[in-house]
C-alpha cells in the first residue's frame, strides 16, 4: 500500500559493511534498496581505522548524498541508516547514525525499532546529570555505553543492551570495530552476509542482492556480533528466547524480494492471499491488488479462487516528496496523484480488491470510491491480515488506538464506512499458517500484538507510543 496516505510506516532500515575499500558506496546502494523503510532522512558513518566520518541529511538517499560526498567518506567500513521521522521528531539531530566524540574515541549508532523503557531510562540518565541532545531513543543507548566506560567497550555495550527493552536491531561502530545486535526476541529483521572477504549486515536481504553479496544467516535474538580486521566473533547478551519477528514485516513492510528467516516475502504474501480466498470466498469477475505490497496477496487470492487477476489499479511512481499536492478542492474534482483505477478493466465488473491491511480506513474508502467511479459494479474488499486493533510499541507507526478503525468498529461497521459491498479479513491463524507453514506453524509465532494485543515484551506503565508523545 501507499504508506504516506495509509498511516502505516516502518521507522528505519540499517546497513553496514566491514572490510571493503568502497564501503560508503556499497552502503549507499544498500540503503537505496532499503529506501521503502524510511524516506525522511539518511546517513552514513565510515571509519578508516583512525577516525569516524559522518554525512547525513533530510530526504531520499539520492537527495542526501552527492558523488563527491561519498568520495569524502573514505574508509573500509561503514554503517548507514534510512529513517522515517514522525511529527515533532524530524530534526536534523535525530537523523542517524548518531555520532559521538569523546576522549576515548568516536562512537556511531544506527538503530531500527523502538525501546519501550526509553522514557524511564532517559529520566534516570537526566537525573544523574546526563544531557541528551536528541529526542531519539538511540541516544539513550550511547549514554548507557559511555556510563559503563570503566568496562572494556564490548562489555559496556553488553551492559547497555541488558538495560534496554523493546525492539532493536543495532549497528554500533568505533574506529576499529563494528558491533551488531538484535534484541532478545528478534522483533526486527537483521541479516548477515558477505561480499568476497567483506562482511555486510542489512535489515533486509534485498540489499545483499543489489550489491552482489551472499546471504549467510540471520542475527540471532540476543546475539552480539563483533566484526573487526581480526575477524568476526559471536557473543550472547541474553539467554535464548523464541524469536517473535514482527508479522507486519511479512504482511507489508519488507520488500517482496527479501527473505525473512529464510522465507521469501512474496511467497508468504501469496499464501496469505490463498488462505484469504479459502476463508472468505466471493462471487466476482476480477481480482486486483492495491500496489505495491498487496499485489502478491492478490495473485495468491486469484490463483486459489480461479478468478482472473487483473491490473485494476495503477500507481503513479513519479510523485516525489516535493511534488505540489492538489488542494482539497482539486482533490474533490478528481485529481488523483498516487493511484488510478483502470476503467477498461473494472467497468461493469464485480471486483475483489485485495489490500494488505487497513489502518485508519480513509485510503480504503478512497480506493473503493475510485473503483466505483471507474464503473465497477461491486467492490469486495479482502484484507490479507487480521484487523489492526492495537498500537505497536516496537517502532511501527500504527497511529494511536483512537485512529485505528478496527479498534473502534466491527467488520460490518468498517464495511459500511469504506463503502464496500463486502469486507473480510484474514484470521490470525490464517496469517500464522501462511508465514510459518506445516509443522513450523505449530512451533512458531511471530509478534502479532497489533492484531491480538498479546505483546511479547512487558509494556511499561510510562511506555507511550512514540506518536502519542507530547
Ligand atoms: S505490534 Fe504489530 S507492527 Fe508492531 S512489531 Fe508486533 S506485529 Fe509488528
Amino acid at each position: 500500500m501507499l504508506a504516506e496516505i495509509k498511516g502505516l510506516n516502518e521507522e528505519c532500515g540499517i546497513f553496514g559493511v566491514w572490510g571493503h575499500q568502497d564501503s560508503a558506496q556499497l552502503t549507499y546502494y544498500g540503503l537505496h534498496a532499503l529506501q521503502h523503510r524510511g524516506q525522511e532522512g539518511a546517513g552514513i558513518v565510515t571509519t578508516d581505522g583512525e577516525q569516524l566520518k559522518l554525512a547525513k541529511g533530510h530526504g531520499l538517499i539520492n537527495e542526501v548524498f552527492s558523488e563527491n560526498q561519498l568520495e569524502d567518506l573514505s574508509g573500509h567500513a561503514s554503517i548507514g541508516h534510512v529513517r522515517y521521522a514522525t511529527a515533532g521528531d524530524g530534526g536534523y539531530e535525530n537523523i542517524q547514525p548518531l555520532h559521538f566524540r569523546s576522549q576515548t574515541g568516536g562512537l556511531a549508532l544506527a538503530h531500527n525499532g523502538n525501546l519501550v523503557n526509553a522514557q524511564a531510562l532517559k529520566n534516570q540518565l537526566e537525573a544523574q546529570g546526563s544531557i541528551l541532545q536528541t529526542t531519539s531513543d538511540t541516544e539513550v543507548v550511547a549514554h548507557l555505553i559511555k556510563r559503563a566506560r570503566h568496562l572494556p567497550l564490548e562489555q559496556a555495550i553488553m551492559e547497555a543492551l541488558s538495560m534496554i527493552k523493546g525492539a532493536y536491531a543495532f549497528l554500533v561502530m568505533t574506529e576499529d570495530r563494528m558491533f551488531v545486535a538484535n534484541d532478545p526476541r528478534g522483533l526486527r529483521p537483521l541479516s548477515l552476509g558477505h561480499l568476497g572477504e567483506s562482511w555486510v549486515v542489512s535489515s533486509e536481504t534485498c540489499a545483499f542482492d543489489v550489491i552482489g553479496a551472499e546471504y549467510d544467516r540471520e542475527i540471532d535474538p540476543g546475539e552480539l556480533l563483533i566484526i573487526s580486521d581480526e575477524g568476526i566473533e559471536s557473543k550472547r547478551f541474553s539467554a535464548p528466547i523464541q524469536r517473535t519477528l514482527c508479522s507486519m514485516e511479512y504482511v507489508y513492510f519488507s520488500r517482496p524480494d527479501s527473505n525473512l528467516d529464510g522465507k521469501n516475502v512474496h511467497a508468504s504474501r501469496k499464501r496469505m492471499g490463498k488462505s484469504l480466498a479459502e476463508e472468505a470466498p466471493v462471487d466476482a469477475d476480477v481480482v486486483t491488488g492495491v500496489p505495491d505490497s498487496s499485489i502478491s496477496a492478490a495473485i495468491g487470492y486469484a490463483e486459489a479462487s480461479g478468478i482472473p487477476y487483473e491490473l485494476g489499479l495503477i500507481k503513479n511512481r513519479y510523485v516525489g516528496r516535493t511534488f505540489i499536492q492538489p488542494s482539497q478542492e482539486l482533490r474533490e474534482q478528481g485529481v488523483k496523484m498516487k493511484l488510478s483505477a483502470v476503467r477498461g478493466i473494472v467497468e461493469g465488473k464485480k471486483v475483489v480488491m485485495v489490500d494488505d491491511s487497513i489502518v485508519r480506513g480513509t485510503t480504503s474508502r478512497r480506493i473503493v470510491k475510485m473503483l466505483k467511479e471507474a464503473g465497477a459494479k461491486e467492490v469486495h474488499v479482502r484484507i490479507a491480515s487480521p484487523p489492526i486493533q492495537n498500537p505497536c510499541y516496537y517502532g511501527i507507526d500504527t497511529s494511536n488506538s483512537g485512529e485505528l478503525i478496527a479498534a473502534n468498529n466491527s467488520v460490518e461497521e468498517i464495511e459500511e464506512q469504506i463503502g464496500a459491498d463486502s469486507l473480510a479479513f484474514l484470521s490470525v491463524q490464517g496469517l500464522n499458517d501462511s508465514i510459518y507453514q506445516g509443522e513450523e506453524s505449530l512451533k512458531h509465532g511471530g509478534c502479532m500484538a497489533c492484531f491480538t494485543g498479546n505483546y511479547p515484551t512487558e509494556i511499561y506503565p510510562n511506555t507511550m507510543h512514540p506518536y502519542e508523545k507530547a
